[in-house]
C-alpha cells in the first residue's frame, strides 16, 4: 500500500472512531512515528499533510529533523536520557516521556538557557508492565506537584503505552484509566492550567484510544509503514 492509501485508510478509521464517541475529528492530532522509516518516507508523510512527527531516539531522528524542521512539529516520544536533553530540547516541540525528577531538572535547565518553555506530557505506566517506562498512577499527582518549581516546563497532559494485545478491545481499560487520572488531577487543580492532552493509541489500538479520549495518537506502522524494521 502507498502512503497515500494508508493515510486515507487511517483517516477513515479515525473518522469512524470519532463518530462512535461523538467527538470532532479536529480534537485528535495524528503524530506520524517515523522511527521505522527513511528520511524520504518521513518527507513524503509531511508532504501528504501529516505535519506532526514523532521519534524516540535522537541519532535516528536527527537527519529527519534536519530535513523537516521548517515543515513539521516534532514530538519526542521515547525514553529520554538526561545526557541527551541538550540535543533534544530546543529542537523537539513536545516531550511525551517526562517520567522522573532528574529529567525535569535537566529539561528545565536547558530550556532556561535557551529562553524557551517546553510543553511536556507525563508518561504513566497504567498497565504496570515491567518493560514499560513511566510513573505509576499513584506517583503522578505528587510528581506534578513537584514540577511546580520548574517554570520552564509546561505540563499539558498524560501519555501512556498500552500492552500489545492481539484484540485491541483489551486495551480499553488502560486508556480509560489514563483519562480518569487526567480528570482527577484537573478536579484537584494539581497543575496551574488544566491538563488537556492524552497521548495514547498506536497502530494496533488507536481507534479504542480515540473512543476513550485520546487527543494525540502516535502512528508508526499503520501510517508510514516499517521499511527499516530489522535493519536498525
Ligand atoms: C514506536 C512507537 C509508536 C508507534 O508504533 P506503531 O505500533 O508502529 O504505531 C508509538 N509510540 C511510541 C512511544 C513508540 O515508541
Amino acid at each position: 500500500m502507498t502512503l497515500q492509501h494508508r493515510l486515507r485508510d487511517v483517516e477513515e478509521r479515525l473518522r469512524q472512531a470519532c463518530l462512535r464517541s461523538d467527538r470532532q475529528r479536529e480534537s485528535v492530532q495524528i503524530i506520524a512515528v517515523t522511527k521505522y522509516v527513511s528520511v524520504a518516507t518521513a518527507e513524503e508523510a509531511v508532504r501528504a499533510g501529516v505535519t506532526h512527527v514523532g521519534e524516540n531516539r535522537w541519532p535516528d531522528a536527527r537527519p529527519k529533523w534536519e530535513a523537516l524542521k521548517e515543515h513539521a512539529v516534532f514530538h519526542y516520544i521515547g525514553s529520554l536520557q538526561t545526557n541527551k536533553v541538550k540535543d533534544v530540547i530546543g529542537k523537539f516541540d513536545y516531550v511525551h516521556s517526562l517520567d522522573r525528577e532528574s529529567l525535569a531538572e535537566a529539561i528545565n535547565a536547558r530550556a532556561e538557557k535557551l529562553g524557551i518553555v517546553v510543553p511536556c506530557l507525563i508518561q504513566v505506566n497504567v498497565s504496570g508492565e515491567q518493560s514499560k517506562h513511566g510513573l505509576t498512577p499513584e506517583q503522578t499527582l505528587p510528581f506534578l506537584q513537584g514540577l511546580d518549581k520548574y517554570d520552564r516546563i509546561r505540563p499539558i497532559g498524560l501519555m501512556t503505552m498500552a500492552p500489545y494485545e492481539s484484540m485491541a478491545e483489551e486495551t480499553r481499560p488502560v486508556f480509560r484509566a489514563l483519562k480518569q487520572l487526567k480528570d482527577e488531577l484537573n478536579d484537584k487543580a494539581v497543575t496551574k492550567a488544566p491538563l488537556t492532552e492524552l497521548s495514547m493509541g498506536m497502530s494496533n489500538d488507536f481507534e479504542v484510544a480515540v473512543e476513550e479520549g485520546a487527543t494525540m495518537v502516535r502512528l508508526g506502522t499503520v501510517l508510514v509503514g516499517n521499511e527499516k524494521i530489522g535493519v536498525d
